[in-house]
């Protein structure tokens, strides 16, 4: 890799269908932004429905009766998996600061993640074998047996929040339960993706197998969702472009489906809580990736007798934080993705402002290149202003003021949203009630965002989604059971 990891090489800027590189159909290309300058930082070709077309009809060969992948031991199929998991690790340095270029995430925190990307590998890589049905003792002369099958050509559609490790999310179930992939990235960051089919390839992956086309949403992502020899679509992204993906399965062919999908997660922090350890996990919540978590903690509950020292306190964590070029080590925010998120970000904080909500820290955008934002805390903010509805996605935190547990419980299951919460609080009977009553995938009781990692299932209740990545669980979501019975001529 390049000494400075700003000019790091972009090598892969085409489509990855049965394991070459090529154009699109259309020959048409894209330009990939830098977030921190504006600039255009590569063009890569554009897949639409003809490409898409294609590399499902390869991700269906590649799983045809006879095929090599469908015929591979399970735990030669681990050791692939394996195998990539030590190219990603291997090239770590590199592919993060690919993530860091096109997303804008500080390389620092980059690393972090694709090092966490190579343990989601290594983990499903690990289940490859370990996939298995059960003997069923049914009545009569019969011996009845589960046998567990993948179900065939999955479609994937990520998001640009973790352009990685959301790959990794994906293709691990993916793989162990012996699935081929067509994987549609988000337009911001197609080059990780391409990057770690390259990998994918070196690994031994027989071709077909796993297929990238970058693209946009309405062409590329409808054209996947709608296909009809895509047996099931996994998709993390928007709750509105959830809805699409629901109905283009069911009105093409009932395809199966699971969702991740957006969040408004409640942090709510009770007063027997140290007040600088809260406010601490309390900014981790909301700031980290600049806000654009799905679970970003962006309701801050604060019980009344803390309240006002805790806003001050979180207002000056807030403005402690460094915002400047990903690539600096001392920055700890970098810009976010696209102009169209800055704006979005910047029109929600002024609705927080028009609608009375008080500017603790904050609120504007930094300086006039790069989609850089001030990390903002809002205080006396009311459950029925639009900051306190809608994700913002951005660094963005704002808080509430409450008295009891029962009111806060009925305040943080008030929305459609549903996929994590946290509670601080010492008392045991507090952190459960909560746990217990609260409508969200994730609870995080004196912590938030721990855990989050290959062994634990992670997804939303409510319009927060449908089915769960990681964790066992999330194989389930790729295979099919078949009942096999063989009639015996007498039971025994
Ligand atoms: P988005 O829904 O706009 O885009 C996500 C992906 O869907 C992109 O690849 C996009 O090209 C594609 N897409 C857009 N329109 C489509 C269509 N009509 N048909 C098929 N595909 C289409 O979301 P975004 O703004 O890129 O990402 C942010 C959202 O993702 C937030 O709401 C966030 O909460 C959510 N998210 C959820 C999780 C989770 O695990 N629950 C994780 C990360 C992000």
């Amino acid at each position: 890799m390049a000494s400075d990891p700003r000019n790091v090489e972009i090598k892969y800027t085409k489509l990855f269908i049965d394991n070459e590189f090529v154009d699109a159909v259309s020959k048409k290309t894209f330009s990939v932004l830098n977030p921190s300058t504006e600039k255009v930082i590569v063009e890569v070709a554009e897949g639409d429905k003809a490409d898409v077309d294609k590399a499902v009809a390869a991700a269906k060969a590649a799983i045809a009766r006879g095929s090599e992948w469908r015929t591979m031991d399970a735990s030669r199929r681990g050791l692939l998996i394996n195998k990539l998991a030590d190219l990603l690790e291997n090239n770590l340095d590199e592919i993060s600061a690919i993530e860091t270029l096109e997303n804008g995430k500080t390389f620092e925190f980059s690393k972090i993640i694709t090092s966490l990307s190579v343990n989601v590998l290594r983990y499903f890589a690990g289940f490859t074998d370990k996939i298995h049905g059960s003997t069923i003792p049914t009545d009569g002369p019969l011996l009845t047996m589960t046998r567990k099958e993948p179900v065939g050509v999955v479609g994937q559609i990520i998001p640009w929040n973790y352009a990685i490790m959301m790959a990794t999310w994906k293709w691990g179930p993916a793989l162990a339960a012996g699935c081929t992939i067509v994987l549609k990235p988000a337009e911001q960051t197609p080059l990780g993706a391409l990057y770690l089919a390259a990998l994918a390839k070196e690994a031994g992956f027989p071709k077909g197998v796993i297929n990238v086309v970058p693209g946009f949403g309405s062409t590329a992502g409808s054209a996947l969702s709608w296909h009809p020899d895509v047996r099931k679509i996994a998709f993390t992204g928007s709750t509105q472009v959830g809805h699409f993906i629901m109905e283009s399965a069911a009105k093409s062919n009932l395809k199966k489906v699971s969702l991740e999908l957006g969040g408004k997660s409640p942090l709510v922090i009770f007063d027997d809580f140290n007040v600088d350890e809260a406010v601490e996990i309390a900014a981790d919540a909301i700031f980290s990736n600049h806000g654009q978590n799905c679970c970003a903690g962006s309701r801050t509950f604060v019980q009344s007798k803390i309240y006002n020292e805790f806003v001050t306190k979180a207002a000056a964590k807030a403005n402690s934080i460094k915002v400047g070029d990903p690539f600096c080590p001392e920055s700890q925010q970098g810009p976010q993705v696209d102009k169209a998120t800055l704006d979005k970000i910047l029109s929600l904080i002024e609705s927080g402002k028009k609608q009375g909500a008080n500017v603790a820290a904050g609120g504007n955008r930094v300086g006039d290149v790069g989609y850089y934002v001030q990390p903002t805390v809002f205080s006396n903010v009311t459950d029925n202003m639009i900051i306190a509805k809608e994700e913002i996605f951005g660094p963005v935190q704002s808080i509430l003021k409450f008295d009891t547990l029962e009111e806060v419980i009925e305040r943080a299951n008030s929305t459609e949203y549903g996929l994590a919460a946290g509670v601080l609080t010492k008392n045991i009977d507090t952190a459960m009630v909560f746990a217990q009553a609260v409508e969200a995938g994730s609870v995080w009781i004196n912590c938030y965002d721990e855990a989050i990692g290959p062994h634990t299932p992670f997804g939303g209740y409510k319009q927060s989604g449908i089915g769960r990545d990681l964790g066992e669980e999330s194989i389930k979501e790729y295979l099919e059971t078949k009942t096999i019975s063989i009639k015996l001529p007498v039971k025994n």
